[in-house]
């Protein structure tokens, strides 16, 4: 029998299309009754004392075979179900009639509000207990337990989301391609898996209706799930993919979109090792140079003459292209010794950046100074830029200050929304701009981008954050001036065509995403990119964003 196909759309993160057999992580167990038990005390506890044994044996066993980083999360697991005082809990519950998977379930929720109100690591910690008590009630149950299925051949996982334990473990010879129901692109899952390169679509709601068995035709470039595709539909599929893998391999020059439109697509270095990587990836030169990484260690502020010989061994590997420099980024996760003030209580919000150089100002003329004579020294087309400007005055300040000592394209990053939205002022005092998408998020939705409890809002897909981006690209276009975007936000395919459709004229990355960026800018026109970027901006959040951006592209 031939079955229906259909389509499911979600959010594709990284590339690469398999089609496979789905295999479903069980749910969530329900919370077990509180009722009395039927049998005695003794023998509930046998029950508790043997699946919490068991749980622990496994967390350890699983441990030892994948080795490395997972082993540790792992047997911090296995201590978990070990330790003696959530075991004297469980009895005394259970000697007071409950049953043994109702007393593990709140020994454990009973433990792990005492990790939550600690605060801090502690608290993120409160989530794995939850994941080993149901690992626990399910051995006492007797019930597939939640997580990852264990197989010895290939399948599609289809969960709602996953725990840390089971992230840690996916083997990534059986595990082909991740679906998930919830999550954004910044969820865990999404995360793990552009890290590890696994085909991954989240936020597919309609998959929560797959059964084990199914097959399906996941395209993580497209966020497309096709169920039970048929041979031509997998043919076709199959050979779009290779063309765009062959694309990709043979896409090495300029940026530019489908109707010619240019975008330079450059790099994020922050060395002379990393400028190394990005020749390799053809970049068009460099988007953003991170001069503060250069001088993480360094305890009093770098001499201009060994400024110097730094920065010349950067620009020289890029004969005739455009090096964009950013003088020191100090503060927030950045500290520079000899520019930074430990004592902040919100670093991010505090002497960062162009402030901490303004109050050292001698600090940032020798840094202009030493661009200037290394841009002498080599063959690039040096541009300099500071970072987290808020106000226009700060504009003016910096780029007279960059022209007096002779760098003649001085810009500023947009970086909060103040900036952005003084830009039509901003563009009237700068050479360009350069928006850093992962900083302007985070002051947009006001969480911290180092915070893993807020980490869901660092989104830059989010609409706010793109209306930002919009009114920069169109200030930009009005000046006639340069768009940069060097933030994260530019190494994503699909929201770097948004990008230019919201006005950016380059795009600078981690070398690795150049490849996939520009194979995708080359599939639109301009119009088309700004029709997308009209969509993303209608949303009323990054998901829908994301999700109504895809599916105008499958329509
Ligand atoms: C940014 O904020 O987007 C940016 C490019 O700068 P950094 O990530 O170094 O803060
Ligand atoms: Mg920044």
């Amino acid at each position: 029998m031939t079955l229906a196909e259909r389509e499911l759309s979600g959010i594709g993160v990284g590339r690469g299309l398999v089609v496979g057999d789905v295999r479903r992580m069980p749910d969530p167990l329900p919370e077990p009754a509180e009722v009395l038990s039927s049998l005695t005390p003794d023998a509930e506890l046998v029950k508790a004392k043997e699946a919490l044994a068991e749980t622990s044996a496994d967390l350890r066993d699983r441990g030892a075979r994948a080795g490395g980083l997972a082993q540790e999360v792992l047997d911090a697991l296995a201590l978990m179900a070990d330790d003696p005082m959530l075991l004297s809990d469980v009895t005394v519950r259970i000697g007071k009639g409950a049953t043994a998977e109702r007393a593990v379930f709140d020994a454990f929720a009973s433990f792990a509000s005492i990790l939550e109100a600690a605060g801090g690591y502690m608290a993120e910690r409160a989530g794995d207990l939850a994941d080993v008590a149901n690992r626990v009630i399910a051995r006492i149950l007797g019930v597939p337990a939640p997580g990852v299925p264990q197989s010895t051949t290939p399948y599609v996982l289809v969960a709602r989301d996953l725990a840390p334990a089971d992230t840690a473990l996916l083997d990534y010879d059986i595990v082909q391609a991740l679906v998930t129901t919830e999550g954004g692109p910044t969820s865990h899952t999404a995360i793990l898996a552009r890290e590890k390169g696994l085909p991954a679509i989240v936020g597919a709601k309609e998959a929560a209706g797959l059964v084990d068995g199914d097959v399906i035709l996941v395209d993580a470039a497209d966020g497309e799930i096709i169920v039970h595709p048929s041979e031509e539909r997998i043919k076709n599929a199959m050979l779009e993919d290779s063309e765009r893998r062959l694309s990709r391999s043979q896409s090495s020059g300029p940026g530019k979109l489908s109707d010619g439109h240019a975008v330079a697509l450059l790099a994020n270095v922050g060395s002379p090792a990393s400028a190394g990587d990005a020749n390799l990836a053809n970049a068009e030169g460099v988007g953003l140079f991170r001069t503060e990484f250069l001088f993480l260690d360094s305890e009093a502020a770098p001499t201009i003459d060994a400024q110097q010989a730094e920065y010349v061994s950067v620009f020289e590997q890029f004969s005739g292209q455009k090096v964009v420099v950013r003088v020191l980024d100090a503060g927030a996760d950045k500290p520079l010794p000899f520019l930074s003030d430990g004592n902040e209580e919100n670093p991010a919000l505090g002497l960062r950046g162009i402030r901490a150089l303004f109050a050292h100002e001698d600090i940032l003329r020798d840094q202009l100074t030493a661009i200037y004579r290394a841009s002498l020294a080599a063959h690039a087309d040096v541009w300099v830029m500071a970072p987290m400007i808020s106000t226009v005055d700060e504009t003016v300040k910096f780029v007279t200050m960059c022209h007096e000592i002779g760098l003649a394209n001085a810009g500023v990053m947009v970086e909060t929304p103040s900036s952005a939205l003084l830009a039509r002022h901003i563009f009237a005092e700068a050479d360009f701009v350069s928006i850093g998408t992962n900083d302007l998020t985070q002051y947009t939705v006001a969480a911290d981008r180092l915070l893993g409890t807020v980490a869901e809002l660092q989104d830059p897909w989010n609409p706010a954050v793109l209306r930002l981006i919009q009114e920069v690209g169109s200030a930009g276009a009005a000046a006639g001036k340069p768009v940069g975007v060097c933030g994260e936000a530019a190494a994503d395919p699909l929201l770097a065509v948004v990008l230019v459709g919201l006005g950016a004229t380059s795009l600078s990355m981690s070398p690795i995403a150049l490849a996939d960026v520009r194979e995708k800018l080359s599939r639109f026109t301009l119009s088309e990119a700004r029709k997308l970027a009209e969509i993303a901006v209608s949303a009323s959040n990054a998901v829908d964003a994301q999700r109504d951006v895809s599916s105008a592209l499958n329509e």
